[in-house]
């Protein structure tokens, strides 16, 4: 297939292109490297950077087999403090991809989505059929896309599948994550035993969970990438799909603390600090649908191989 794959430069749009380069479809990337990287795109992709509502036209008219929407603002903090960012960047951006999609009779559209759409969970693990109260502009901003995506859907015969998941972590070889400002746990984990930062602090110690900590569901990119592949391949005229991807099991902070000590060989202080506002005690999705319909499971579901890579990834960037 020919794909368009926006985000391509960015943390989940790389390593997807680049599984879909590998997989032997032709792709093309287009970023504007707000937050992406230009080394970042896979050899054998071409890159187009600029603005995705004013690319999406002219390039789908040279006809595409479909489109993996990953480009996004994705700050939780951010988007309260700036809205008009993530509903520009997001929602405004989205609607002028899928009127240039109607527009150039675009097939298929794979939608990298969040499971933050969910807002505090009534229950856990978290299905596709649970209601969507977004407790953030970030996850408002990308359910206002399903929706639109919907009635594309319906109205144009547009083949869309929206997935849907938690916390990525991971890399693939030279593909991982590249923050400028750096919010996330194992990121910031590695920098401490990377030496970069002096201690980690632990959001809190007394939740309703096991430990005390936070509970996440993190999910290797490689098995996201390869989600958005058979997503791809499956998506079916005027459907819209929704899927949730998780890893089945959830991971506290303490435990995520703990495996960067056994991966890194680096004691890394960690302190307790209060509680983070808007984080819920446990966030995990069931992936029960997506093992049914789209055939997928994780294949690296441990937290050592997210660790690993992500590991590996960073040594690699520091020699760079
Ligand atoms: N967290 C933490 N210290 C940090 C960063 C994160 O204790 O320096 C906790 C956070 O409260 C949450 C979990 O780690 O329970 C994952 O946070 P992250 O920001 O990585 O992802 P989120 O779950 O918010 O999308």
């Amino acid at each position: 297939m020919k794909l368009l794959v926006t985000g391509g430069a960015g943390y989940v749009g790389s390593v997807s292109a680049a599984r879909m380069v590998e997989a032997g479809h032709e792709v093309v990337v287009v970023d504007d490297l707000s937050t992406g990287h230009a080394d970042a795109v896979p050899d054998g992709a071409r890159l187009v950077v600029g603005d995705i509502a004013e690319l999406a036209g002219p390039l789908l008219a040279d006809g595409f087999d479909g489109v993996l929407h990953c480009a996004a603002k994705s700050l939780v903090g951010e988007s309260m403090q700036d809205p008009a960012k993530y509903w520009n960047g997001n929602v405004v951006t989205s609607l002028r991809l899928l009127e240039a999609m109607r527009d150039n009779a675009t097939p298929r559209l794979v939608f990298s989505s969040t499971a933050a759409v969910y807002g505090e969970p009534e229950q856990v693990p978290i299905t596709e059929s649970a209601s969507t109260r977004p407790t953030n502009t970030y996850g408002a901003s990308k359910l206002a896309i399903d929706l639109a995506i919907s009635s594309f859907s319906t109205a144009h015969g547009l083949g869309a599948v929206s997935l849907r998941y938690f916390n990525v972590a991971g890399a693939y070889g030279r593909y991982g994550e590249r923050h400028t400002v750096e919010t996330h746990l194992i990121p910031i984990v590695l920098q401490v035993a990377s030496g970069q930062r002096e201690q980690v602090q632990v959001y809190g110690d007394d939740w309703p969970t096991e430990d005390g900590t936070c509970v996440r569901d993190y999910i290797h990119v490689l098995d996201l990438a390869e989600a958005h592949l058979r997503a791809m391949e499956r998506a079916r005229g005027g459907e819209h799909q929704i899927y949730n991807l998780g890893n089945g099991l959830g991971f506290s902070v303490e435990q995520v603390i703990q495996t960067c000590r056994e991966v890194t060989g680096h004691p890394i202080p960690a302190a307790v600090a209060p509680r983070r506002t808007g984080d819920p005690a446990v966030l995990v999705a069931s992936s029960e649908r997506a093992q049914q319909e789209l055939g997928w499971k994780p294949d690296h579901p441990e937290l050592s191989s997210m660790v690993r890579t992500a590991w590996e990834f960073l040594g690699a960037t520091a020699e760079a």
